[in-house]
């Protein structure tokens, strides 16, 4: 799963790099698809490297990971 996290700037990099994923709205960009085959993989890859602040991010966001340990336990 790729999300955005707040530091996000809304520079727009990602929308032009992969604009059937990222969307920026309102000054944040948000992920609009999770990428589903490789070509929408590396855009996300080239993504993540070309956003200037690190904002995107792969993995579960924090909050998702605090509920699943919840029910874990
Ligand atoms: S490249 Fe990074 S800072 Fe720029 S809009 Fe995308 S997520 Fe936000």
């Amino acid at each position: 799963m790729v999300f955005v996290n707040e530091t996000c700037i809304g520079c727009g990099v990602c929308e032009s790099i992969a604009e059937w994923i990222f969307k920026v709205e309102d000054g944040m960009s948000h992920v609009i698809k999770q990428p589903e085959n490789e070509a929408e993989n590396a855009a996300t890859k080239d993504a993540i490297g070309a956003c200037p602040v690190n904002a995107i991010q792969e993995g579960a966001p924090i909050i998702e990971i605090a509920s699943s340990e919840k029910m874990a336990a």
